[in-house]
Parts: structure tokens; C-alpha cells; sequence
């Protein structure tokens, strides 16, 4: 290594020159050969209603199973697959997934998919959408489309075309990751979101650090106002329930309850907390 690092200037490998694209580029193949190899898998999170203590419904969290990297996170391969466009078909097998696996749960309980911007373009999200929902026959009332502020950025009028559409059809869309992308709320007047996730970031310092206690109490105050389901993400401990509901807020959801887990755990995972948080 000491050898490697005292001739740096002149070695092929250092990192910037040629091991980045390279190495970008063998993520890109084996990427591509991801779906087809069956190589991804859906994780759900569960929901907590607060408000009536019961999970309400999980979140659908892609994984990868590389057999060159082991298991991959979404943040190391979700934004290449955008880049590439290949965000599309992967998402639609998030969706058909989803949807067909939610069709074996309780009726009472939803699911969550994360749906990329790059899914927005032209309107084959809606066809998608409509036969993931065909093929499994799940109730539209049970799936929520999560879409994060930068979707509001270009094009609105055509993302608002699609959100409409994809309204129609009877399911729910939330807004993902609240505060922490585009600077402007004029958005929320534009479209009637049916529910707010509120960023993690926020939920971190609740109780503790007085500018999150004001943020979410400020959150809290416009999904009041307009009708919106406030749902707070990433709580990993009782304090940060106990602010949560004195403010209100309808749904919880983080590692105190429960990590992301495979859909096997789905039943097990909904007994569990819902024993445990009458208690
Ligand atoms: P997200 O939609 O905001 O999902 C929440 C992320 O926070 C998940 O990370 C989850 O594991 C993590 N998390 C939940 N509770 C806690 C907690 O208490 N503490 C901490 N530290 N983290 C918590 P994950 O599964 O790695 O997903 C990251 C992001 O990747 C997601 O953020 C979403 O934007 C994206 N993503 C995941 N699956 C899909 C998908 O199927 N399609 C698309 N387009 N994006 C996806
Ligand atoms: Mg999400
Ligand atoms: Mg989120
Ligand atoms: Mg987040």
C-alpha cells in the first residue's frame, strides 16, 4: 500500500482517474442484468397510527442482491438507475411487487412506493400503475404513491396532469422527505397531497433542539389546516413519540419499531407492535 501511494502520481488506480468510471461502468452492466437475474427484493417498513396505536400500513423499500457486492442499498444504485432511465422498468417492478404482495395482507393495511421522478416522464406511470393494480387486485384505497418535493420542480404542469390521473384511479399521494428539497409551499396549493412524511432530519432533535420542536409543530399546523395526514419518519425512540403525539401527529414510523424487513415478516412484524404499543 506504502509502495502504491509513493508512486500515486503515476498509478492507473487512483481514485478520480480511471477506477471511478470504471467502476461506474460495471455498475451500470451489472445493473442492467439485475431484473432479469431476479437480483432485487422488496423490504416493507411499517406505518404506525398513533393516534389508535396499530400499524396502518408498511413501506415497500427497495433491495439489491448482487452476487458481485452482496446486499446493495437504494442510495448506491436507485440514482444511477435514474441517470440511465433504467428507474423505469425497475419501478414497475417495485410496483406489480408491491401490489401483489400487499393483496395477501390484512385489508386494513396499506402500501408505500417510492416513485422516482424520472417515472414521471410522458404517462406510462399511470398504465403502470393501473395494471400493477389489475394483475394483483389490490384495492386502489390501499396503495400510496410517495414522491419527493423535487418532482415539483420542472414541469409541473405535467406532473400535476399525472398525479391527477394517477389520483383517479382511487389511491393516495404523499409528499416524502418534508423540508428538505424545493424551497417553495405554493406546491401544496397546487395539488391536494393526502399526506405529509416528515423528514427524519426533523424528527431527530424532537424534544431536544427547539428549531425541530418549531418545525414540526409548523408542519403539523398546515397538514391541519389543510386536511393532510402527517406521518413523521426515521423515530427511533419513545421521547420522540411522546412529542409527536402532543403536536397531533397522526402516523410514526422508524427503527422503534421496526427496521425494513423481507415481506415473510410482514404478519409477524404487525402482531408484534400492535401488542406492544397498548402496552
Ligand atoms: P425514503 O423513502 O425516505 O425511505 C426511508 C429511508 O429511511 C429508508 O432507507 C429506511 O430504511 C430509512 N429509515 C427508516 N427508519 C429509520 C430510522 O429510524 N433511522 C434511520 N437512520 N433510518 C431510517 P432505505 O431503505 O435505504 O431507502 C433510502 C431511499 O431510497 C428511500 O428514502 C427512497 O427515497 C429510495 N428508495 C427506496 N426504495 C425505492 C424504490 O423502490 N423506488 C425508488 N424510486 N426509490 C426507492
Ligand atoms: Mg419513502
Ligand atoms: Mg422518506
Ligand atoms: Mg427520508
Amino acid at each position: 500500500r506504502a509502495k502504491a501511494h509513493g508512486r500515486g502520481r503515476y498509478c492507473y488506480f487512483e481514485p478520480g482517474m480511471d477506477v471511478l468510471p470504471q467502476e461506474r461502468r460495471r455498475l451500470e452492466l451489472d445493473l442492467r442484468t439485475a431484473l432479469a437475474a431476479n437480483q432485487f427484493e422488496l423490504y416493507y417498513q411499517p406505518i404506525v397510527d398513533i393516534e389508535r396505536d396499530l400499524v396502518c400500513g408498511f413501506e415497500a423499500l427497495i433491495r439489491w442482491h448482487s452476487p458481485q457486492r452482496g446486499l446493495v442499498p437504494p442510495a448506491d444504485f436507485i440514482p444511477l438507475a435514474e441517470e440511465i432511465g433504467l428507474i423505469v422498468d425497475i419501478g414497475a417492478w417495485v410496483l406489480h411487487s408491491a401490489c401483489r404482495e400487499a393483496a395477501a395482507w390484512p385489508e386494513h393495511i396499506k402500501v408505500a412506493v417510492n416513485v422516482s421522478v424520472a417515472q414521471f416522464r410522458g404517462f406510462g406511470l399511470v398504465d403502470t400503475v393501473r395494471s400493477a393494480l389489475a394483475a394483483s387486485g389490490l384495492a386502489p384505497t390501499r396503495l400510496e404513491i410517495e414522491i419527493t418535493e423535487s418532482i415539483m420542480i420542472n414541469d409541473s404542469a405535467h406532473t400535476c396532469a399525472v398525479l391527477h390521473q394517477l389520483k383517479a384511479l382511487g389511491l393516495s399521494i404523499s409528499m416524502d422527505d418534508f423540508g428538505t428539497g424545493y424551497s417553495s409551499l405554493g406546491y401544496l396549493r397546487s395539488f391536494p397531497f393526502d399526506k405529509i412524511k416528515i423528514d427524519r432530519s426533523f424528527i431527530e432533535g424532537l424534544g431536544e433542539a427547539a428549531d425541530c420542536n418549531a418545525i414540526v409543530q409548523a408542519v403539523m399546523g398546515i397538514c391541519d389546516s389543510l386536511g393532510i395526514i402527517a406521518t413523521a419518519e426515521g423515530v427511533e425512540n419513545q421521547e420522540q413519540i411522546a412529542q409527536l403525539k402532543s403536536r397531533n401527529c397522526h402516523q410514526a414510523q422508524g427503527y422503534l419499531y421496526s427496521k425494513p424487513r423481507p415481506s415473510s415478516e410482514v404478519n409477524c412484524i404487525i402482531d408484534r407492535i400492535d401488542l406492544q404499543v397498548r402496552h
